[in-house]
């Protein structure tokens, strides 16, 4: 495809990874020009939790365009808007014992977090966040400041300020409670950490790595915000709408966020949309203050609704994604046993599971392995050392085991060739070590 070659910007990155142009998609699978099924580990990074053309989705849509609803609203009323928020409120707010006002942004996540951080430096008139290792938060100046990942920070090109950072749950070991050192720092007034307005995090860190907090260290971090009125921000884009399990991805610790952000499967149907979900005091907002040209994406708001109505009305869906997560677990866990030695791992909750492979160059070759063998399945971490495990939630049994065995064959696969190749086994050897 000489096209995209010849005229896309080189910050392409996943078509790197799977050099095919796809032209359909259904349910788990993606059809490249040729008519040609991928299996689709990556399901949108996060974006399709209920599967490409979800049908349900889909008959709703049609309806809708049929009827020329609203496609674009700015920020008016319509009745797609009062439907998805009337459906938040009553059956994912409401039960949760949840009180959020909404705030539509630009439909991306990196601007839901931008708007979330403006809105805690504005209500506590105080610069500083506090984000953490390893996290990522979207790349405009704002939310990069709050990542981890150099990569993308080398692209900013001008200073990356008011973050303050810090250990996330497990970086300096396993018994090491990171919230107690974010408190020792805040109850010294020489520790150079000016007081936060808030404290930004994910619950599991995606693109850091499939790094998830502990539900103490979440109910720990809690209480440090409340001990030092800093508010609690949690970017729940990628963990959230039920990839852990439940809607919300603190719903297990017991947590109440200040602030929650959600986008990538927030409209269901890879139609861009975001919110910032805002504690009622909160809302210091001056009318238009941060606004955004396509804050009102009514398709989205359409879809976003019936994904409630759909897969919120009961727990059926929620236990459905708890016992697929318990078997990727299982599965991950064994492909550990049998050839990491005791170095590979497993990482994740829900259907938010990584195989941590310590090097990249590994896990990199293991990705590649089962793109040969028709599956899209991406890396995340510092050095792209985790397999990221991502199916639509929605996946059917035979094809998650399907995708399973396809990860499985390559590892052991890739594992074999590594020790008869002296180069890639000294990387390995070295990563091991350290
Ligand atoms: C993807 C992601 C973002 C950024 O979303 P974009 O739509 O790519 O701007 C922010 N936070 C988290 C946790 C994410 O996974």
């Amino acid at each position: 495809m000489n096209i995209f070659k010849e005229t896309e910007s080189e910050v392409q990155s996943y078509a790197r990874s799977f050099p095919r142009s796809f032209n359909r998609a259904q349910g788990e699978e993606l059809f490249d020009e040729d008519g040609i099924a991928y299996l689709d580990f990556l399901a949108g990074a996060g974006a399709l939790n209920y599967g490409h053309n979800n049908a349900v989705l889909k008959e709703k849509l049609l309806a809708y365009i049929e009827n020329d609803g609203i496609t674009h609203g700015l920020d008016m009323h319509t009745r797609a808007k009062a439907d998805f928020l009337e459906a938040l409120r009553d059956k994912i707010l409401a039960p949760r014992g949840l009180d959020y006002r909404v705030q539509f942004t630009g439909p991306t996540g990196t601007n839901a977090v931008e708007a979330a951080m403006k809105l805690a430096r504005k209500v506590k008139g105080r610069e500083t966040i506090v984000s953490f290792t390893n996290g990522f938060h979207g790349v405009s100046l704002g939310p990069l400041a709050a990542t981890g990942n150099a990569h993308h920070r080398g692209g900013a090109g001008t200073q990356l300020a008011g973050i303050a950072r810090v250990p996330y749950d497990g970086y300096l070991g396993k018994g090491v409670d990171t919230t107690a050192y974010l408190d020792k720092l805040l109850c010294d007034g020489s520790s150079g950490i000016d007081h936060p307005a808030a404290v930004l995090v994910e619950t599991v860190q995606g693109e850091g790595g499939v790094n998830a907090a502990s539900a103490q260290w979440l109910r720990n971090l809690e209480k440090v915000c409340r001990k030092h009125d800093m508010l609690l921000i949690v970017d729940d884009i990628q963990a959230g709408c039920g990839r852990t399990g439940t809607f919300f991805s603190f719903e297990g610790a017991g947590i109440k966020p200040d602030i929650v952000t959600l986008s990538k499967s927030i409209s269901g149907y890879g139609l861009p949309m975001a919110i910032v979900l805002l504690h009622p005091e909160l809302d210091a907002w001056k009318p238009g203050e941060h606004n955004g040209t396509f804050r009102g994406n009514n398709m989205a708001f359409l879809t976003a609704k019936a994904t409630i109505d759909e897969f919120w009305s009961s727990s059926a869906f929620s236990d459905s994604v708890k016992r697929k997560g318990a078997y990727v677990a299982k599965r991950l866990q064994r492909m550990a046993e049998n050839h990491g030695e005791g170095h590979f791992s497993v990482r994740g909750r829900g259907m938010f599971q990584g195989l941590n492979c310590v090097c990249g160059e590994l896990a990199g070759r293991i990705a590649a392995r089962c793109f040969e063998e028709r599956m899209i399945i991406e890396t995340c971490g510092a050095d792209d050392e985790v397999i990221k495990i991502f199916c639509p939630l929605t996946i059917t049994d035979a094809n998650l085991t399907r995708g399973l065995d396809i990860l499985e064959k390559a590892v052991a696969e890739v594992c074999a060739e590594t020790d008869e190749m002296p180069e890639a086994t000294e990387v390995f050897k070295l990563r091991r070590a350290s």
